[in-house]
């Protein structure tokens, strides 16, 4: 496959004479690049991905993870969900709601460990109150940057005071925007919903994070449609999800979304938005596979675990999580550098 227009429009755009806005593909050459197979195209666009990654963003972030409950009141449970209370034994399976102590410990070990970042999720049924309670907690206690996740299930009351407790950034993912499928996957929620909360942490000026989960039954073309609705939204977060089938769970038996097909979504969304915050979480792709994600573009590894994480935290999409330690190794033989707040490991 020819890249070399894409190259020009790189050129063309740190001259300014197209806009961030615009990225560096057509809506057909993103389809096109969905389709490449042969392993030459593959290096030209995961160099070409990782050359803009590297003008944008100097630094590669990470994000670690509090869990702050596992109970979700969404019935009938997403069929892909290994993460609510009784969905798969290789998850949390029991029901837990973590104490106030327990994230202001969790939250002061992530700080200390050099992360700079967290993202606090819980399940969905409390209209934001649980990870408002979260957000409040590792505020007063860190200098973390906070990232939220409640699903679909934030009201713009529950918007507005995470703004007063000075949220960084507002996560719901979409998954697919093909609503057939949505609803296949997700047969509890409303894609609408979902889109609605995107649009009010926008306007109500906060960051938003919203993603794609991968190999779920989407066509190359649900991907580019989602990807251009992200755009029209004004995301500034996208993470990239491959599915990962948990035992027990309804789909059990679909096939896992390959680390490869992941690199690829992920260095097709650098040249869509060569400036965003592009995020793996370790789970989605396999935490022994992160190179892929890197090679690919992403700058934000999430879902990273320091040794003196006090809770023993399982990944969504699969239990497997990234340790720091072996992230940070990985980070390094890439020839990159990695985003710490402290010395520790610098
Ligand atoms: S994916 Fe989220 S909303 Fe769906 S069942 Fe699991 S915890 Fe609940």
């Amino acid at each position: 496959m020819d890249f070399s227009h894409v190259e020009r429009n790189f050129k063309r755009l740190k001259y300014g004479e197209i806009t961030l806005k615009e990225g560096l593909l057509s809506k057909e050459d993103t389809l096109h690049i969905f389709k490449i197979s042969h392993w030459r195209d593959y290096l030209k666009l995961f160099y070409l991905a990782s050359k803009v990654r590297d003008y944008f963003k100097k630094e590669i972030e990470i994000t670690s993870t509090i869990h702050i409950t596992n109970i979700c009141k969404v019935n009938p449970k997403c069929l892909y969900c290994g993460f609510a209370a009784g969905t798969s034994k290789n998850g949390y399976y029991e029901p837990f709601r973590i104490s106030n102590e327990d994230i202001k410990k969790s939250a002061i070990a992530i700080e200390k460990s050099g992360i700079c970042r967290v993202s606090c999720s819980s399940a969905h049924g409390y209209e934001g109150r649980e990870v408002l309670r979260a957000l409040r907690i590792v505020k007063e206690n860190t200098n973390l940057e906070v990232l939220v996740n409640a699903g679909g299930d934030l009201t713009k009351e529950s918007i507005i005071k995470m703004k007063e407790y000075n949220i960084d950034c507002i996560c719901c993912n979409l998954e697919t925007t093909n609503i057939q499928l949505f609803k296949k996957i997700k047969p509890g929620e409303n894609l609408e919903d979902r889109i609605e909360i995107c649009r009010l942490v926008k306007k109500h000026g906060i960051e938003l994070s919203s993603g794609l989960l991968l190999g779920v039954g989407e066509s190359y073309g649900d991907r580019v449609n989602h990807l251009l609705f992200l755009k029209e939204l004004g995301v500034d977060e996208i993470p990239i999800m491959g599915f990962n089938p948990y035992p027990g769970t309804p789909m059990e038996n679909h096939p896992k979304c390959l680390p490869l097909e992941q690199g690829k979504t992920i260095a097709i969304v650098r040249l869509m938005f060569p400036n965003i915050r592009i995020t793996s979480p370790t789970p989605t792709i396999g935490p022994e596979l992160i190179q892929f994600a890197l090679m690919g573009g992403a700058n934000n590894i999430a879902t990273v675990i320091p040794d003196n994480h006090p809770m023993n935290i399982k990944g969504v999409g699969n239990p497997k999580t990234g340790n720091l330690r072996e992230v940070l190794k990985m980070i390094k033989e890439l020839g990159l550098k990695a985003k710490l707040c402290n010395t520790s490991f610098k």
